[in-house]
């Protein structure tokens, strides 16, 4: 680590922070300096970027100083309260929480879709919800021949979407069951089930997960009336989302060119195999940069619509991916190597 960037990785024992660290050794991402930032609980553990040890910091009052950039995943609250200072004491943060997401101020970035919405940051960029990356990057290159007029979408999302640690309970309580004890539910009770979403309800009766998908689609396709339902439903899948999507145009789509776009189109790998009956799996979206699609196909009940469906790694593309390429387009001065 010699010329490059001060960077913090806020988070850095988390789900989505192994994922980060990984990203920027892989991608050779320009690191000077790195900072493992998490709670008091992890401080003093350890982690290996480049093959070195670095010791993980409680994040404190001047845990920022001297830091160029900041990819923040350590949740709403310490983001609200933090990256604010953060960007005060001279960094650019990334953040994949949602707490800034709808602020005007603050660009919400999928580099496939509205990259250019990135230089208009003033210290802050949102990372948006994993589903929204993954619905955006399929949907976006369709909406550039024929504007998109309505999506329903279904989401089929892992127990990873919620930490590590639901990760983990679900495992724990699939034991359980096998060895037929009662299942401990501290996240949700997923293993052998389905479990509907688990955040606040509004008064329609959309969950946030729902709600999240609305309105960071229209800010980043800048389409404010586009019409969109969700339904977020948690599956006992350990690793990658999946969606089943129903897109509506003002007029009939040709299935062979939505095909033809999406296999063009950055970011996305069509998988579809009509004759085996092969399609996108989140098994093996597990891992993989690229998003999954297939069974594109046109809507029997509606001439103007079509359905597909994807997996996608939301712990990668659908986060950390997604945040180190954001990172990837900005120009940051690097500090001078002495
Ligand atoms: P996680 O596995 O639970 O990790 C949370 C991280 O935040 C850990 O490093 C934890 O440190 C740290 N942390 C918690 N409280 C802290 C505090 N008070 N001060 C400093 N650090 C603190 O969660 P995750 O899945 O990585 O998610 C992190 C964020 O990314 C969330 O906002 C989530 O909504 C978002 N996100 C997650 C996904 C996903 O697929 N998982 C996708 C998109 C966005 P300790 O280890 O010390 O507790």
């Amino acid at each position: 680590m010699t010329n490059g960037l001060n960077v913090a990785v806020l988070g850095a024992t988390g789900a989505v922070g192994a994922e980060i660290l990984a990203l920027l050794e892989e991608r050779r991402f320009p690191v000077k300096t790195l900072k493992l930032l998490a709670s008091p609980r992890s401080a003093g553990t350890h982690l290996t970027f480049g093959g070195e040890t670095l010791g993980v910091e409680a994040l404190n009052d001047t845990a920022f100083r001297g830091i160029d950039l900041v990819l923040a995943s350590a949740g709403g609250s310490v983001s609200q309260q933090w990256l604010p200072k953060a960007v005060a004491a001279g960094a650019i943060a990334i953040d994949n929480s949602s707490a800034f997401r709808m602020d005007p101020n603050v660009p919400l970035i999928v580099p496939e879709v509205n990259p250019e919405a990135a230089q208009a940051h003033q210290g802050l960029i949102a990372n948006p919800n994993c589903t929204t990356i993954l619905m955006a990057l399929a949907i976006w290159p369709l909406h550039q021949v024929q504007p998109v007029q309505r999506l329903v979408v279904a989401t089929y999302q892992s127990a990873s979407g919620a930490g590590a640690r639901a990760m983990e309970e679900v495992k724990q309580q699939a034991r359980a069951i096998l060895a037929g004890e009662d299942p401990v539910a501290e996240a949700f009770p997923l293993a052998f089930n389905l479990f509907p979403h688990n955040s606040e309800l509004n008064e329609l009766g959309y969950c946030q997960e729902e709600m999240k998908m609305v309105n960071e689609t229209r800010k980043i396709f800048s389409a404010p009336g586009l019409r969109i339902s969700a339904t977020c439903v948690r599956v006992p899948v350990l690793r990658a989302h999946s969606e089943a999507i129903n897109v509506e145009f003002d007029r009939p789509f040709a299935v062979s060119e939505a095909k033809q776009r999406l296999i063009e189109a950055p970011g996305i790998k069509v998988v579809e195999d009509w004759g085996r009956n092969y399609f996108p799996m989140p098994m093996e979206a597990s891992g993989q940069d690229e998003v999954l699609v297939g069974r594109i196909r046109q809507d029997i009940s509606n001439p103007n619509a079509l359905e597909l469906w994807l997996s996608g790694d939301q712990i990668r593309k659908g986060a950390a991916l997604n945040a180190v390429q954001i990172a990837e387009l900005l120009t940051i001065p690097t500090p001078v190597a002495v």
